[in-house]
């Protein structure tokens, strides 16, 4: 009974908060604690007293700037790494900062250093999450001017950017670094984090280093009515603004567009339910007239199961259960649905054309010819789909051979898809 409580909370807690209703939040990840004290200082400093006092430092620094903060834990407690990202991807957090001191045997070895998880150097044995392996770039940039502003701010040595697979930097789905900010194992330095000043400057120097990589949007003004200041000069801002404007797509937080994120199945789905709505199907009844808690299937619309992943608290669970009892999505053989899986380029195509498809509205365009793509055979599972949209104008590749069917889609790729099917669509006229 209590186990079914807490499920319940929990799910009251995500429909409580939209998020929408968020502004650009940050997660910072106070490293170790409880039982695990992390590194040892020459001095006796334990890390994970360290990185709670620099940590707390950093949260009140980014409140004080007008940034949502959450800490993963806010006294001296255990905590896993799977919970940690999971608190992160559970909050819709944008960023996350995990803090942490170093340790090394050389006694010599000094200096912030911030670690990032980078595509470029894979570890077979550690496998980013598939979001984090795109988001190289942004995790990358965020890395590079966090230490920047640590290493001018608090005046520790530069030791550079570290390319690392530590689970918490390769598992998630936002930008997320790992912040070393200076030896335990070093004389000079592990006097320096005995000092409070000093935690307070590394504190000022990361919260301006997230500043620099995610601004607060400027006021609003008449020319830009978007607070989502990483669509400006974006490839894709011509296609995202109309959709922003027409309410078809919006941020994933308040403050940010996300535009090189990759799209979910969530996502995608409830963008084709606004561009070709379903009738929401009859009343969904559980076994005993309750909703689904977490790892528990209950009946949707005539015998519909809920996907064992899709509890009733997650933001689309209404849009999935109409796409599934109306066929528009299916989901896996073990019975999930993988709401928060990013969809790829053929999955995207595919899930798209059942909609326009059953939407009973296209507007073929049976004389044009087109070409193939090298990697579209025609024996792809998506390939009809594909060819289809090829020929109505509405998708293309990304080159002009090859479609990259099994690439992640990105939210700015299908911001020009939609863009697309909404202008063929409308009358000729302006
Ligand atoms: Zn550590």
């Amino acid at each position: 009974m209590r186990f079914a409580a807490t499920i319940l909370l929990a799910a009251a807690t995500l429909l409580a908060v939209p998020a929408d209703a968020w502004a650009a939040s940050v997660v910072i990840d106070a490293g170790h604690g409880g039982s695990n004290p992390g590194a040892i200082g020459v001095n006796g400093l334990e890390e994970k007293e360290v990185n709670l006092d620099v940590a707390y430092a950093l949260r009140d620094e980014l409140d004080k700037m007008g940034y949502e903060t959450l800490m993963t834990r806010s006294d001296d407690r255990d905590m896993s790494l799977e919970e940690r990202v999971q608190f992160t991807v559970q909050h819709k957090a944008d960023l996350f900062v995990s803090v942490h001191s170093n340790d090394y045997g050389d006694p010599n070895t000094r200096g912030t250093m911030v670690l990032y998880y980078d595509d470029h150097y894979p570890q077979a044995k550690y496998p980013a999450s598939a979001a984090m392996k795109m988001l190289t770039p942004q995790s990358l940039d965020l890395a590079q001017k966090v230490l920047n502003a640590v290493t001018a701010t608090a005046n520790t040595k530069n030791n550079g950017l570290m390319q690392s697979a530590a689970y918490v930097i390769r598992s998630g789905e936002v930008p997320s670094i790992l912040v070393e900010t200076a030896f335990l194992s070093n004389k000079q330095d592990a006097e320096l984090l005995a000092k409070p000043a000093v935690r307070q400057k590394i504190a000022e120097g990361i919260a301006r280093g997230v500043a620099a990589f995610m601004p607060l949007a400027e006021k609003k003004s008449e020319d830009n009515n978007s607070p989502f200041a990483d669509i400006a000069g974006h490839w894709a801002e011509a296609s995202i603004r109309p959709l922003l404007d027409s309410g078809i797509m919006n941020g994933v937080s308040a403050a940010r567009f996300a535009p090189d994120q990759p799209l979910t199945r969530a996502q995608l789905i409830a963008l084709l339910d606004r561009l070709f709505p379903l009738a929401a199907p009859t009343a969904v009844q559980g076994a005993s007239g309750q909703a689904a808690g977490q790892g528990t299937a209950g009946q949707g619309k005539a015998g519909q199961r809920v996907p064992s992943d899709l509890v009733s608290g997650h933001w689309a669970y209404p849009v999935l259960m109409k796409a599934l009892a109306a066929g528009r999505i299916d989901g896996y053989a073990d019975g999930t649905l993988r709401p928060d899986q990013p969809v790829t380029r053929g999955e995207t195509a595919a899930l798209f054309y059942r909609s326009l498809a059953a939407n009973g509205n296209m507007k073929t365009n049976a004389t044009a010819t087109v070409a193939a793509f090298d990697d579209v055979p025609t024996t792809l599972w998506s390939a009809g789909a594909i060819y289809a949209l090829r020929q109505l104008g509405l998708a293309e590749g990304v080159t002009t051979t090859s479609f990259g069917p099994s690439q992640m889609m990105t939210r700015a790729e299908i911001a020009v898809l939609i863009e697309r099917y909404l202008q063929s669509n409308s009358p000729k006229s302006r």
